[in-house]
């Protein structure tokens, strides 16, 4: 996650961001996605964040205010493997209806009823941040060595590196 959101009023259209390319970094990433040492690499990165945080022990009261992004001033930021990787796993693909209402409605499209729709395979932003103020000390550390790790996955994959809003990222799989 990283902040701060844009201002209330201002929804915009996360297809109209989209790069040209759109539908062949898709392609690449969602391919990518599949290849064994890619899934057990992203998976060790969660892991580890599961260690960290837990270690840390910081308060989760599933208030939900970690997806309502433009209520509490925030964006999230993925790569494009994991955007491919979340709905893969999750084997959940948003309609495009659904990602432009989540832009106007400045939250997140796998927000149901307060909670998360895809839990288990939400990307590292989503696993780094915390409402807790206690957080405030370790949560960019812990978010910036992982996005590292990320890029480094990319890397070593030769996969094409792409670092995007959420609901523009996930507009790259149903445009
Ligand atoms: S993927 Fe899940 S945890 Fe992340 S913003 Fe969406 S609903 Fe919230």
């Amino acid at each position: 996650m990283t902040g701060p959101g844009r201002a209330p009023g201002q929804p915009r259209d996360p297809f109209a961001a989209l790069p040209p390319d759109a539908a062949e970094l898709a392609a690449r990433w969602a391919e990518a996605a599949f290849a064994p040492a890619v899934d057990e690499g992203l998976r060790a990165i969660h892991r580890d964040m599961a260690e960290a945080t837990a270690a840390l022990a910081p308060v989760c009261d599933a208030s939900g205010r970690c997806c309502r992004f433009g209520e509490w001033g925030h964006l999230l930021y993925v790569t494009g493997l994991e955007a491919a990787w979340t709905l893969r796993a999750a084997a959940r693909t948003p309609t495009a209806e659904d990602v432009r209402a989540a832009a106007l409605r400045d939250d997140c499209p796998f927000l149901e009823a307060g909670r998360c729709g895809v839990h288990a395979f939400r990307p590292v932003g989503c696993r780094a941040y915390f409402c807790d103020p206690r957080a405030a000390g370790w949560q960019e550390e812990l978010s910036e060595r992982m996005l590292a790790r990320l890029r480094a996955l990319h890397e070593e994959h030769a996969v094409p590196y792409r670092y995007g809003e959420w609901r523009t990222m996930l507009a790259h799989f149903v445009a």
